[in-house]
């Protein structure tokens, strides 16, 4: 597939505290996009109380292109691009942040890729050798155990400096779930991808606004919102606890019986101990095969998504409906 030459694109920017950034950012964006035509920019202000919106408030009156939402309080950085992407009108939208890390000069190259038929293009961060030790090991971390957890394959340096196109933006805009994780929602959507690898720039100014209790609570969420495996688990555990019990227990009856050597009241309490745990674990195992089952359907996720139908289709019109 190749997309129209004449296009319009979003670029949506989620800021907390981030005065002395934004305007250095949304110029430099207006320099770096003003051969690509029909461009607007959203910053969502997400309850900054450093005087950002007073800024955007002055710099919209000048900058046609500059557009902001402001949100009543600090949201967190997945819901402010939600608050974005919902009121993005592009064809096609790219998220980055607004500390300047995510380097403008790559759009034009995001923006071919599109053209070129990708209906989302990632961005992929490399090891910055001066990103804090702290942030690449965490980062690291946190793919290994959300891979391992959620049977998903995202490389580490995932983030979310990404372009979509106007279905995937629709698809995002319909998902019910109060908590998005995009990095990991994006890439079970399926549609075609493509990568480019970059090197982040330092942050202008300031001190990374994800603070460690916000970078838990995103990792908890991805963990939570991609997959079921923890709960599977709990069953996986229980009949491995169960086989263990199994073999224990012919041993404490064959003492009992057989060897007659242990101390009265042993063999009993250990035999009721093994039972009763074995079953509580095994219920448990089974109490989180249903919980599992009740959280898919409470998410009310669409069952599929059609990337495509031709012209003489019926298209249903509920939210499976990406175009
Ligand atoms: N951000 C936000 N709300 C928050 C925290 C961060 O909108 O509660 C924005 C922030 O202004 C920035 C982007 O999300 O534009 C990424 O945050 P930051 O650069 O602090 O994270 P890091 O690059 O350190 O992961
Ligand atoms: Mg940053």
């Amino acid at each position: 597939m190749t997309r129209p030459k004449s296009f319009k694109l979003s670029l949506v920017l989620p800021a907390y505290n981030e005065v002395e950034n934004i305007l250095v950012l949304v110029d430099r964006l207006i320099s770096q996009t003003s051969g690509l035509g029909d461009v607007e920019i959203i910053v969502v202000d997400d309850g900054s109380s450093d005087g950002t919106l007073d800024r955007l408030r002055l710099a919209a009156v000048h900058r046609p292109q500059l557009n902001y939402i402001s949100l009543s309080r600090n949201f967190g950085h997945q819901t402010a691009l939600r608050a974005g992407l919902n009121h993005a009108t592009g064809d096609c939208a790219i998220c980055m942040d607004a500390d300047l890390q995510h380097p403008p000069e790559l759009i034009p190259l995001m923006v071919e890729h599109w053209q070129a038929g990708a209906d989302i293009v990632n961005c992929i961060r490399q090891d910055q050798p001066s990103l804090s030790l702290f942030k690449r090991t965490t980062s690291r971390w946190f793919y290994t155990l959300l891979n391992g957890l959620s049977g998903l394959q995202l490389v580490a340096g995932s983030s979310d400096f990404r372009l979509l196109d106007r279905r995937v933006m629709n698809i995002l805009n319909c998902l019910p779930e109060a908590d998005l994780f995009y990095r990991g929602i994006i890439p079970s959507l399926g549609f075609e991808m493509a990568t480019i690898d970059y090197m982040p720039n330092e942050r202008l100014h300031g001190q990374s606004r994800y603070t460690p209790r916000k970078m838990i609570r995103l990792a908890l969420n991805g963990v939570i919102s991609t997959s079921m495996r923890p709960l599977r688990l709990a069953t996986c555990f229980a009949f491995l606890t169960a086989l263990a019990a199994l073999g224990f227990l012919t041993y404490v009856l064959y003492v009992y019986f057989g060897t007659k050597t242990g101390v009265p009241g042993w063999a009993s309490i250990l035999c009721v101990t093994l039972v009763i745990g074995t079953m509580q674990l095994l219920v448990l195992g089974v109490i989180g095969e249903y919980l599992g089952q009740v959280l898919r359907e409470t998410r009310r996720r669409p069952p599929y998504h059609v990337a495509e139908a031709s012209e003489r289709t019926n298209l249903v019109p509920d939210r499976s409906i990406a175009a």
